[in-house]
């Protein structure tokens, strides 16, 4: 579970190696967010008894740019219907011809129950361009604590994968929860690394033992006491965490009582409707209706003020996709080439989008006429 003593060269300007890698023309094409794209299937690997990565490359065989923790959208056809879900991209943009999504079977769920049971080598589905700012490259640091749980695992697996592959030697203190030592997804895999990786130091902590009778690490949750053992300095990490709400929740309230700056904790949430509220319809006055023009189909609807775009586009049968409904996801991003809107997201755009012109249309409502690039 632990490194060897190694000599390793020391990486200069870590982070900024790693967006350069990120960013590195190597003749592929950047993805961009939102952007559509057919991904066919080249493998499945059983990671637990409830957990498989599907593996894939692009229709073009390209290989792709993306930022290690980034997310991609989904869309499934489940029972003659278009469904759309968020994964993370959990293989390191260090090997950009393979995209790797690593999904846990949610009872009843929609999407990760069809993928199980129907993805195969050569199936083929639609994906989004990715998204998202939980990635080290948004914060940079020599000294990360990695803390995840069940299939929050995935960011933080593309981080280190990449970390060690670009040979940052990043010193990163890894810390998974999982129910039981046969629920550690990627448990191997993290040993293997932080074999070859002086400076990656890999914990689990399990609730239970489950099967596994000769289990040799903690059990119970991730406290201060065995934090402060793992990681004694890390007040001084950049903390990354992904998980249940409630362990993230539980996380961040151990990592104050410790003392640790809030500035320096990231956290990304699986589940998007928690703790983000739905903006609700405003009042339609009779006078604002207006008339919204897609400029590559021609098509044109109007809608009232107090509608999203999105949902005035999907009334009007416009297909656009979307997951969240919640401005987190960012897979309904498109351009407004005319007009304005009033929009109030939740994390699913950045500055830079914006100011080229992108909204995301399921939290934008029209203050004017609009013309969309759709
Ligand atoms: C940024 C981001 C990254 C993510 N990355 C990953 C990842 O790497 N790996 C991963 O496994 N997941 C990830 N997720 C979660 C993923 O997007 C899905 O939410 C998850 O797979 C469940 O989707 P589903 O379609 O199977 O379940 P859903 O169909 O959405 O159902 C979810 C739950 O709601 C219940 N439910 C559904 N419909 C109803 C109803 N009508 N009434 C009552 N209950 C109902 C279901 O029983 C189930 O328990 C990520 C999410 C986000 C936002």
């Amino acid at each position: 579970m632990n490194s060897v003593d190694r000599n390793f060269a020391p990486a200069l300007d870590l982070d900024d190696r790693l967006a350069d890698a990120i960013t590195w023309e190597h003749g592929g094409r950047l993805w961009p967010s939102g952007e559509q794209q057919t991904l066919t299937c080249c493998r499945v690997i059983d990671e637990t008894h409830d957990v498989r990565s599907f593996e894939f490359r692009t229709e073009d065989g390209l290989p792709v740019r993306f930022e290690p923790g980034q997310f991609m959208t989904i869309s499934a056809n489940v029972r003659g219907q278009s469904v759309e879900r968020c994964y993370t991209i959990s293989s390191a943009p260090t090997r950009p011809f393979l995209l790797s999504i690593t999904v846990k079977r949610v009872p009843g769920g929609t999407v990760s129950n069809w993928l199980h049971d129907n993805m195969k080598p050569g199936s083929t589905l639609r994906a989004y361009g990715p998204s998202g700012a939980f990635t080290p490259t948004a914060a940079p640091a020599t000294k990360s604590l990695y803390l995840s749980a069940g299939s929050g695992v995935t960011p933080l697996m593309s981080m280190t994968r990449a970390s060690i592959d670009l040979g940052l030697d990043r010193d990163i203190v890894f810390i998974h929860s999982a129910r039981t030592p046969a629920d550690i997804v990627f448990r191997d895999e993290l040993a293997r690394l932080a074999k070859l990786s002086p400076r990656l130091r890999v914990y689990f902590v399990c609730e239970g033992i489950g099967d596994e009778a000769h289990w040799n690490a903690p059990t119970g949750r991730l406290s201060l006491q065995l934090l402060s053992q793992w990681a004694p300095d890390y007040l001084e990490r950049e903390v990354f965490t992904c998980g249940p709400a409630g362990y993230m929740s539980a996380v961040r309230t151990l990592l104050l009582e410790g003392g640790h700056n809030p500035a320096r904790y990231h956290q990304e949430s699986f589940d998007i409707g928690a703790g983000v509220a739905a903006e609700p319809e405003a009042a339609p006055a009779a006078s604002d209706t207006f008339t919204v023009r897609l400029s590559r189909s021609s098509k044109s609807f109007t809608m009232n003020a107090s509608q999203t775009v999105l949902s005035a586009a999907k009334k009007a049968g416009v297909a656009v996709a979307s997951s969240c409904s919640q401005g987190v996801c960012g897979t309904c991003k498109t351009r407004v080439l005319e007009g304005t809107v009033d929009m109030k997201h939740n994390g699913g755009i950045r500055d830079r989008e914006v100011q080229k012109g992108f909204r995301l249309l399921c939290c934008s409502r029209p203050t004017s006429d609009l013309v969309l690039e759709l």
